[in-house]
This record gives structure tokens, sequence and C-alpha cells, in this order.
């Protein structure tokens, strides 16, 4: 599911987003919406010190990022950004909500004990068929000390497998059972779903639609965008924060840099499959 990139692959795509960073911030394009408040839901997925892998961010960076949206107030929940998109809730321009995939141990090793320190809301996505299953994942154990600290808890599909990919029936089946046994160990509803890989090819109008009857009422991609007020709750996008970038990187997608990165997204959707 994750695994370091090679050296020359690692520092293209670095120059990449870097680039696409800057120009955006020197064209002045991360200025206030005129047509409301955004909002951005960032992804994370594991945290330690590997190198060269894109899905791990080093526990360090983790805490100064943190840091900086409890010292700008920008963090939201779940709550709020779903106030928010029914029209119930005011959310100013610039808030984030953290989330994240896949359910590995660090989530609660590493993310959490962070989490609890800047009381920043986070989400976490599990694919209840994984947890337990080798010593990476996250244990029930920690699951429900996760939920009992605050975190939110989604479902990531049963088996971590691009619902877009397979049959009705079976992404019907990923959809519902993983949410049913979530629910039943964590004694509350879960209404949020995370697309496994996100991409254009892992979700479409017949997925949306199953997981609404599901009983879903926001799902994310891994589009990066921002969030109006009027988007799509069961296709909403997300910013990956990437393991190996700086602060000042971290600030900028914040603010909107990495929105321009929806059209990597559009174009290579189809080289996008290697993890998430
Ligand atoms: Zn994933």
């Amino acid at each position: 599911m994750t695994h370091p990139i090679s050296k020359s692959r690692w520092y293209l795509k670095k120059a990449a987003r870097k680039g696409l960073a800057i120009s955006t911030w020197a064209s002045n394009r991360l200025a206030a919406a005129e047509d409301g408040p955004r909002v951005r839901v960032l992804t994370y997925h594991r945290f330690g010190n590997s190198a060269r892998d894109p899905f791990c961010v080093a526990p360090g960076d983790f805490q100064t990022q943190m840091r900086y949206l409890a010292e700008n107030e920008l963090a939201v929940s779940l709550d709020d950004l779903e106030g928010f998109l029914a029209g119930e809730r005011d959310l100013h321009n610039g808030a984030i909500l953290v989330t994240v995939d896949d359910g590995f141990r660090s989530v609660y090793t590493e993310m959490l004990p962070v989490l609890r320190q800047y009381a920043i809301p986070a989400v976490a996505y599990l694919t209840p068929g994984l947890i337990g299953d080798r010593s990476e994942y996250l244990t029930w154990n920690e699951v429900a000390r996760l939920a009992d600290a605050g975190m939110a808890i989604g479902s990531h599909g049963w088996t971590h497998r691009s619902l877009g990919r397979m049959g009705p029936s079976e992404a019907r089946d990923e959809a519902v059972r993983s949410r049913e046994m979530l629910q039943q160990r964590l004694g509350r509803p879960v209404t949020s779903f995370a697309y496994p890989y996100g991409t254009l090819a892992d979700f479409n109008d017949t997925t949306a639609g199953i997981l609404t009857a599901a009983g879903y009422t926001t799902a994310f991609t891994s589009q990066h965008s921002a969030i109006a007020k009027n988007a799509d709750p069961i296709e909403l996008p997300r910013v990956k924060v990437e393991g190996g970038e700086g602060q000042w990187m971290f600030r900028l997608l914040c603010r909107g840099a990495m929105d321009g990165w929806r059209f990597v997204d559009l174009a290579l959707w189809r080289f996008q499959h290697a993890g998430g």
C-alpha cells in the first residue's frame, strides 16, 4: 500500500510540487475567495522517519504543522464541515480539517499525542478488514482509544480496494460491511467515507449512489482542491500532505498553493495508483 519511491521520481515530484506552490504564491492567487469561504481537508497516511516515502510524515514535522494550525486557529472538525456544507454553520476562509487514511499504527503512537497536545480535531478513515491484520495496522483496542480521545472515525472500505474498479454489488458490500463493523465496534454512527486511492478511476456516479444508499453523508476523494459551501458532499476534494517538505510548503498548501495540483490529478490519474 505504501513504499519508498525511486530517488529520481522523488526529486522530480518534489520539484513539481514546489514549483506549483511557488508560482501560485507568486501570482498572488492565495487571496481570500470572493464568493465565500474555502475550507481545505488535509490527508495524512503514516508517521515516522522513512526516507523518500511521500506517504510518511516525520513526527517532528507533524508537530510543527499542528502547532501552526493551533496558533492560527485554523482547525475545524468533521461536524463543523458537515454543518458548513448543510448551510447551518459559517467557517472562516482557510479553515482546515485534518484527516488520516489507512489505519496504520502510527496514528495511535505518533499522531494522537500531537493532536491532543494542540487540541486539533481529526478524522481517521479505517479499513475494518485490515484492523489487527498485521503489526503495522491499528488494533481494535487502539481504534477504541482514538474514538475515546475524540477522533472522528470514518470508513475507508472493507479491504482497501478501489470501489470504481469493482462491480456495484461488490462496492455495496465494501461500503455496507465496513460501516456496520465500525458502528458495532464503536457504538456510534459512522457517516463519512474516504475512497481508497481516490483518483478519477476510483469513484463515479454509481459509487456515489452506493455510498448514499449505505448511509454515508460525506465522502472524500484524493482530488486536490478547496471546498466551497455548494460542494457535492459525496465527492469532496482533499489536499495531500507529503513527507520530506518544509514548513513553508505546509503553510502554502494550507492557503491553497496545491489546489492547482488537481490538473495533475486529472492528467495523470492512470499513474497514481501506487498509494493512497
Ligand atoms: Zn488509503
